[in-house]
């Protein structure tokens, strides 16, 4: 039902890593965003493999953002391939600069290897991937410098983490970056004003159901508006679940040091809660825990 074109392959990852998107073309494919690092071993397989570049040269890599999940194989591809990596004109100053508070690495738990910036990519601008024309358009919000890829031809959206089946990436509290929230509605805005087919979205399978998305979409937003401490509560929750998912386990006795320890949940209670770190580990853990996110096994909380 989401069918498309022969010359798309989309291998659908998890939550700790981004879909890598392979666009074929006789003058050699683009990959469209790399994984995170944890996961570059397999990464590098699935590009290998028949269904993946099966010997066309890699002549582009692309990332709609640049986080961990989404760039974490940019510098293995890039070695491997020797490819330039394409990524929005806005993350390129963190990126040479490095900046791992900005880029919610080391900050929020998460690395990545550091890679050079081979080329920029301009909202409003036009590129021929795999014989399609797919017009960039800036989609602030979850990343204020993300962009997503819109093929007018066969309706296809790539979609990033500005809009998933279910939602979409976690959004900074306006105490933290006053722009985060609006720019978000306004890129919900400009999405529903596409005629969109199919949405390949950074996680999750491809999708045709666009509408009740966006109106899911939409309704998530709503619910965040104007609720900071649940928009901070929300950002430390996606987080420790993608920590949990990195690690595969973590010590439930080790939490309340780990929340003390990595930044943004320093920060974010500093700031938002002034809870103890006990008391902040077991508010995230019992909220994780009531929507089925995380598992207590002894003394070891896990993924769902
Ligand atoms: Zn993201």
């Amino acid at each position: 039902m989401s069918a498309l074109p022969p010359q798309i392959h989309v291998f659908v990852r998890d939550w700790l890593s981004s879909n890598n998107i392979v666009l074929k073309s006789s003058d050699g494919a683009i990959v469209i965003d790399s994984g995170y690092g944890r996961h570059v071993p397999l990464t590098l397989a699935l590009l290998a493999s028949r269904q993946g570049l099966d010997g066309v040269p890699l002549i582009k890599l692309v990332n709609t953002h640049c986080h961990s999940d989404h760039m974490g194989g940019n510098a293995a591809i890039a070695r491997a391939y020797g490819c330039p990596i394409a990524l929005p004109a806005s993350e390129a100053p963190l990126i040479e600069a490095w900046d791992t508070k900005t880029l919610l690495l080391d900050y929020a738990d998460q690395y990545a290897d550091r890679f050079a910036v081979g080329e920029i990519l301009e909202a409003g601008a036009t590129y021929i991937w795999g014989d399609l024309e797919w017009q960039a358009i800036a989609a602030p919000g979850h990343d204020m410098a993300a962009l997503v890829f819109y093929n007018p031809e066969h309706r296809i959206l790539v979609s990033g983490d500005a809009l998933w089946r279910n939602g979409y990436g976690l959004v900074l509290p306006p105490e933290v970056d006053a722009a985060a929230m609006p720019a978000t509605r306004a890129t919900l805005e400009m999405l529903a004003s596409l005629d969109v087919r199919v949405v390949i979205p950074g996680h999750g399978d491809p999708f045709s159901d666009f509408e009740p998305a966006m109106d899911r979409a939409f309704k998530r937003l709503a619910a965040f508006e104007g609720d900071s401490l649940r928009v901070a509560r929300h950002a430390l929750k996606v987080l420790l679940t993608f920590a949990l998912l990195d690690r595969r386990q973590m010590c439930l006795a080790d939490l309340p040091a780990y929340v003390d320890r990595v930044p943004i949940y320093r920060d974010f209670n500093a700031r938002f809660f002034g809870l103890t770190p006990a008391d902040l580990a077991a508010t995230l853990v019992d909220e994780l825990e009531r929507v089925g996110a995380v598992r207590r096994r002894g003394e070891f909380l896990t993924p769902a």
